[in-house]
């Protein structure tokens, strides 16, 4: 075993690989997400029956609307999103696993399919992302997508009860550490925590993938994306940007942003504030605009497009894609808009010598 130590080296260098090379591409030029999986899955105007496939035709439970479900019962329809988005620009495609832990699957009575969930998808991705590689020639990303839940640590779901919660930073640790295999062991090369509204749920998700990272898998690079919720630039669990930042900053993240709830617009002063407290390079995928009456999107390609350049031309990220209500036409359309912008040049260092502190995202009061 004492010989092994050059071995060792090596496969150390083969673990940073990845983060050196995405690394790499980022102080180089801006990357491009994809868009939003759901309103793809909305225009296949997808059945009851469409959702269950073959395996589920059984289930005592509806299942329509469990869009994770799809990479079990109609992959095809997930592979052909995944293309379409990287044909349109895309350099990372996210999985299809936003609601795949075992707490959010409970809903639909399937949290017994967790880990083969996020494992299907990750090698759809995957497969599809492999695909594309080689039809172009162009290098291509799965950043394995880890939600937030349907659960909060740090808010109770009782107006009478404050201090009760419906789930504990353990068990949500247990589920995470769940998706997070199916994640790595279908070949994800990037771990994405996003729409994070508590930041506590998100530190236990951080918490498993470091402990796996520890014990069983080779470290992969993190991306943490955080989500305001109004224009007070505050997350659910209220901190500010600036807070979030610090609050998962141990997590060392390749990048850190924004995506989801608010358009690109009101975003702006929120991942201004981001990228002033961090090292790490910036990630913004915002919805296609605030949703209409509906509940739907209605901003076009080119205002988001339009939107995220000039993100880009003020130096304030280094990736763009899109979040809620996007097509593969908004991926397109700024994916061509940024395409000569230069990527933002993160900081060497920010508060060196400074204790950091920052509540840990629990509104309680601490
Ligand atoms: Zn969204």
């Amino acid at each position: 075993e004492y010989t092994s130590c050059s071995i060792l080296d090596q496969l150390e260098g083969f673990k940073r690989l990845i983060r050196s090379e995405l690394r790499a591409v980022l102080q180089k030029r801006i990357m491009v997400l994809d868009g939003g999986m759901g309103t793809m899955i909305q225009q296949h105007k997808l059945e009851e029956e469409d959702f269950r496939g073959d395996e589920f035709k059984e289930h005592p439970l509806p299942l329509k609307g469990n869009n994770d479900l799809l990479s079990l019962t109609q992959p095809e329809i997930i592979y052909k999103i995944h293309k379409d988005y990287m044909l349109a620009g895309a350099d990372i495609i996210e999985t299809n696993t936003f609601s795949s832990t075992s707490v959010a699957q409970a809903d639909y009575g399937l949290e017994h399919m967790a880990y083969r969930l996020n494992r299907a998808s990750a090698e759809l991705a995957r497969r599809a992302a492999d695909d594309v590689t080689n039809q172009t020639g162009f290098k291509r990303y799965v950043a394995g997508a880890v939600g937030p839940t349907n659960k909060t640590l740090s808010v109770s779901p009782s107006v009478e009860r404050p201090d009760f919660r419906n789930i504990t930073f353990d068990e949500l640790v247990e589920a995470y550490s769940e998706q997070v295999r199916g994640l790595l062991d279908g070949g994800a090369d990037i771990l994405l925590v996003e729409t994070i509204f508590d930041t506590a749920n998100a530190k236990a998700a951080l918490f498993a993938i470091d402990l796996l990272f520890e014990k069983s898998y080779e470290r992969k690079p993190i991306f943490i994306s955080g989500t305001i919720v109004d224009r007070s630039g505050r997350t659910l669990s209220g901190q500010t940007g600036e807070a979030f930042v610090v609050s998962v900053s141990h997590m060392n993240p390749l990048c850190i942003g924004l995506n989801c709830a608010l358009g690109a617009t009101e975003m702006r002063p929120f991942i201004e504030a981001i990228g002033k407290s961090t090292t790490a390079f910036i990630i913004c995928y915002p919805n296609a605009g605030l949703p209409n009456t509906f509940g739907g999107y209605d901003e076009t390609p080119e205002v988001t497009a339009s939107n995220l350049k000039e993100f880009a031309t003020d130096g304030l990220v280094n990736i763009v894609g899109g979040c809620c209500g996007t097509t593969p036409g908004h991926i397109r359309s700024l994916s061509e808009a940024v395409k000569h912008c230069q990527p933002r040049v993160p900081a060497a260092n920010i508060y060196q010598d400074y204790m950091l502190l920052s509540a840990g995202g629990d509104s309680s009061g601490c």
